[in-house]
């Protein structure tokens, strides 16, 4: 479903044109208003009356988190203090959180955007929600919440976390959809499994993931585990929170719509900072284009990802793939630039082990060394009988492991042109969300 059917279909042509209307206007409204971007202008050589938009953005510099940092906390709002309706924060994942803020109509268009997200999801009004995104200055709980009820669903405004609450609440309510992070619904579905709930105990359809990078592989394990059609909700505190882009239910797998009326992208080259071709790997970008209590012109993210137009019937918008990972989780070993999500794509590729890994970079003397530990999927270990901690010397006597682990490790030396220590361990060994984002990078080299 379409839940603004003019704009999500508007022809490109003049997509571009609302674009550009709006981003002269943006950079004319921050130049009277942010004296951080007047600067920036001025340093750039730009005139905001002569500006004449997306063919001129490439002169702005980047805004980065740490200018959120340096105008910490209400130095880059365009609006007097009192106009301000709401306060969020960024998680903090990289380092100090940052705050941002809402004016009444940027709510507006937060519920808007997050609105079109679920409708594209598969949401229907009329449907319960379970929303087990955090509530607090976190922009997940609120932020979802908003755009469900502005789509016309009954919220369950249930938080993240409390998985005995969360599980009776999806077998008492019965809600068709769940909102959580990816590591969260895994927790879900697993206890499920464990604590042998039927699945048709409960009544889900949908999971809305997001908030941080996930795989193929996990989107398997919630979909058989929930009984539900899984897509992603991609978004960050900087440009508005979730709903910045979304995967279309039936079209799962081919990448998320951006929302390019509200929030334009580019894709930079991570060192260069120049644009890449469409479709290749690179820092996502981003320019609000309709914000008015703190708009933000070229945000870099530090997200690799790829944006591309895939001409589909149902939407004009252009597509952006799922995200590889920040560029400061991207690790330099040995020379070899890799990101942790790429052990991902060999992990799906072996139905022998789980979605659950996890990546440790260590340094030994000068030399950088990474492990995989990644949990033996449950069936093989219950076909050996093997139901322990799994330790290396169990995998030792167990010529299966043995050769489960070898051909792990030729995979990613193919693949990735890394050797890896690889380590089997047995279900629920690795750390699980507890409600919120996961980590699953330890980089526990000193470099400094
Ligand atoms: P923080 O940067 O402190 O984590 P946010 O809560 O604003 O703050 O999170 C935004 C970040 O979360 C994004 O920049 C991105 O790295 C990650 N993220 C959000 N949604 C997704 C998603 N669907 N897939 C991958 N990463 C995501």
């Amino acid at each position: 479903m379409l839940f603004s059917p003019e704009i999500e279909q508007l022809p490109l042509p003049q997509l571009r044109a609302l674009q550009n209307t709006r981003l002269k206007e943006q950079v004319r409204y921050l130049n009277a208003r942010v004296p951080f971007y007047q600067r920036k202008f001025a340093e750039a050589g730009i005139d905001p009356t002569t500006f004449r938009g997306l063919e001129d953005l490439h002169k702005i510099s980047f805004t980065r988190k740490s200018d959120f940092r340096d105008n910490y906390p209400f130095g880059l709002f365009a609006v007097p203090e009192t106009e301000v309706s709401r306060l969020h924060c960024s998680s903090g994942t990289t380092g100090k959180a940052t705050v941002v803020g809402y004016t009444t109509g940027d709510l507006e268009i937060f519920a808007e955007v997050v609105a079109r997200s679920l409708a594209a999801a598969g949401c229907r009004p009329g449907m319960k929600m379970q929303n087990a995104y955090g509530y607090g200055l976190f922009t997940g709980g609120l932020g979802i919440h908003y755009g469900a009820e502005k789509l016309g669903l009954t919220v369950i405004p249930v938080s993240g976390g409390s998985t005995d609450r969360q599980l009776q609440l999806l077998q008492d309510f019965r809600p068709e959809i769940i909102c959580a992070t990816p590591s969260y619904a895994q927790v879900l579905a697993e206890e499920m499994l464990k604590r042998g709930i039927a699945p048709d105990a409960i009544n889900l359809k949908f999971a809305v993931l997001g908030a941080e990078p996930w795989t193929e592989a996990i989107r398997q394990q919630v979909e058989s585990g929930l009984r539900v059609q899984a897509t992603n909700i991609y978004g960050l505190s900087e440009i508005i929170g979730p709903g910045v882009s979304q995967e279309d239910v039936d079209e799962r797998g081919t990448g998320s719509y951006i929302w390019e009326d509200h929030f334009y992208p580019e894709v930079v080259d991570r060192l260069t900072g120049e644009p890449v071709a469409e479709g290749e790997l690179g820092v996502l970008v981003f320019s609000t284009l309709t914000k008015k209590a703190m708009p933000i012109l070229r945000y870099w993210t530090g997200d690799i990802t790829n944006i591309y137009y895939n001409h589909s019937v149902k939407r004009t918008h252009v597509k952006m793939g799922p995200i590889r990972g920040r560029a400061d989780d991207m690790l330099i070993i040995r020379g070899v630039n890799f990101f942790p999500t790429q052990v991902e794509d060999i992990i799906a590729s072996l139905p022998e082990v789980s979605a659950y890994y996890q990546v440790v970079a260590t340094r030994r003397g000068s030399l950088d060394e990474v492990e995989v530990n990644v949990e033996v999927a449950e069936h093989v270990l219950r076909e050996i009988g093997l139901f322990d901690t799994l330790t290396e010397e169990l995998v030792q006597q167990h010529d299966c492991l043995m050769k489960l682990k070898g051909s792990f490790a030729k995979k990613i030396k193919d693949n990735i042109g890394l050797s890896m220590r690889v380590n089997l361990l047995g279900c629920g060994q690795l750390p699980r969300s507890e409600g919120g984002k996961l980590s699953r990078v330890k980089d526990l080299r000193d470099l400094k």
